[in-house]
């Protein structure tokens, strides 16, 4: 249908918001709204497109949470769920294997860099981070050094909702009212290029990052650090693309000290910069563990894993304690519904849709760019397809606007009343639809965008708020 932005219908709360609302307690909720928000009810899916509760079609600009790669609808990933759900629904990874499983992580390992030849499977990102985790301090207490467990994470990072995984969280929010294990991370400064201290080049600021990792090493001592976690693009936190170099230089210094670089590619990973991972193929970054889940399998099914260094199991296996168990498991890793619609879930992905997704980022990254032309507009950017629009006070000071503007939130409600979901993230809209997107269909969202960010900032100026 072409896009009429004038006549595009308001938004409301239908039954399932109403029941969910009831019965529900949502991911992510403020004490005082549980039990009393409603959230929006999404109907169907196909291809980029969702359809609301009113009947609504909807780009699904955020592909869902990063997930819905190969987009929705996908009758060859419905089969496959049906087709394995048959063949087998489920077996004890205790006692036993599976075909999808053992399949799957033969693909995966050649797609990763380096010696990644080993795959560990969870249930989602959370779990996934955790294991890498928990690997690494098992990894530690068989070398016979249990005092070198410290995590290194950055501020704006994220990493999960369980306990540990939490606790690497570098936005302020995640904290505020939630226990973390503090003793066992560290956290350094977000590489933000947008962010830098004023009259610092981007190459100076990375000598900063760098010099700062050096610095910590050096405090808590490198016998003290286990490991250090992070995304290559920082996603949740904003889209934050690290300077050049930024990556390899932590690696180098991680390798130096012994310290596990884990890439947490819950995001990059499966397309969305164009490459199954991208740790190497973009940031030409060897990491020893990569932790995935997400657009492995589409959202199609829950499914995440860890890929493990085969030198760092090898050192497992020459220790003096070979006979040590790594006491962690889940009941669904290597689940063959899961495995097999991450199969074909990668098939498709490599049957043309990396190459489309390096051939359409650039046109991608082009026309939101275009939107910096508006004055509430800070900054955009990003890389594949991966975008976040950062709104500031003023393009001088580059402020962000404050939480109680709710810039994202009011940008997202006109978006949605044109056709499009976003989403907001206090003062930005993030960006990352399925891989599938045509070009005109970018340019439908951009125009969404375009004409969402000036009502709201009418709306700002009449309220006196900006
Ligand atoms: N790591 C990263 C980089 C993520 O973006 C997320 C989820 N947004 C997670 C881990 C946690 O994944 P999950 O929600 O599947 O547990």
């Amino acid at each position: 249908a072409k896009l009429d932005i004038a006549n595009a219908p308001q938004n409301g709360a239908g039954e399932t918001s109403a029941l969910a609302e009831k019965h529900l307690v949502q991911p992510w909720p403020v004490a005082g709204s549980i039990g009393a928000e409603a959230r929006g009810a999404i109907e169907s899916g196909d291809g980029i497109y969702v359809v609301d509760g009113e009947g609504r079609r909807l780009i699904d600009g955020p592909a869902g949470m990063w997930c819905v790669n190969v987009g929705h609808r996908r009758a060859e990933l419905a089969e496959v769920l049906h087709d394995q759900a048959m063949a087998l629904s489920y077996n004890s990874p205790w006692y036993t294997t599976n075909q999808p499983s053992a399949a799957l992580a033969e693909r995966l390992a050649a797609h990763a860099p380096g010696d990644l030849s080993h795959v560990f499977y969870t249930t989602g990102g959370s779990s996934a981070v955790e294991t890498a985790l928990r690997f690494m301090q098992f990894l530690n207490n068989v070398r016979g050094r249990p005092e070198k467990k410290l995590i290194v994470s950055r501020q704006g990072g994220y990493h999960g909702s369980t306990y540990l995984s939490a606790s690497l969280n570098g936005r302020p929010r995640d904290h505020d009212w939630m226990d973390s294990a503090t003793d066992q991370v560290a956290k350094l400064a977000c590489p933000n290029p947008f962010r830098r201290p004023a009259g610092q080049s981007e190459a100076e600021f990375c000598d900063r990052l760098v010099e700062e990792f050096r610095a910590l090493i050096e405090e808590r001592g490198p016998e003290r650090i286990g490991a250090f976690i992070a995304e290559p693009i920082m996603a949740s936190g904003g889209v934050i693309v690290p300077p050049e170099g930024y990556l390899r230089r932590m690696r180098t210094l991680c390798s130096e000290h012994d310290i596990l670089f884990i890439a947490d590619e819950v995001v990059t990973a499966f397309g969305r910069l164009g490459e199954v991972f991208a740790s190497k193929a973009v940031f030409g970054l060897e990491p020893d563990m990569i932790t995935f889940a997400k657009g492995v399998t589409s959202g199609y099914f829950p499914l995440g894993g860890v890929m493990i260094s085969s030198r760092l199991l090898e050192s497992l296996r020459q220790s003096n304690h070979s006979d040590a168990m790594f006491a962690h498991g889940l009941t669904y890793s290597s689940h063959p519904i899961g495995c097999a619609v991450a199969l074909r879930n990668l098939d498709i992905l490599e049957d043309g849709l990396l190459d489309h997704v390096k051939a359409i980022s650039g046109y991608f990254q082009k026309r939101l760019k275009s939107l910096e032309s508006l004055p509430l507009v800070g900054e955009v950017r990003g890389m594949g397809l991966m975008a976040c629009i950062e709104c500031v006070a003023d393009r001088v000071s580059n402020n962000p606007l404050t939480l109680d503007l709710e810039v994202g939130k009011r940008i997202d409600r006109h978006c949605q009343e044109l056709g499009l979901l976003v989403r907001p993230l206090i003062n930005m809209c993030v960006m990352s639809p399925p891989l599938t997107i045509s070009t005109a269909q970018i340019g439908d969202m951009v125009a969404i965008l375009d004409a969402s960010i000036r009502r709201a900032m009418d709306e700002l100026v009449r309220e006196g708020l900006w």
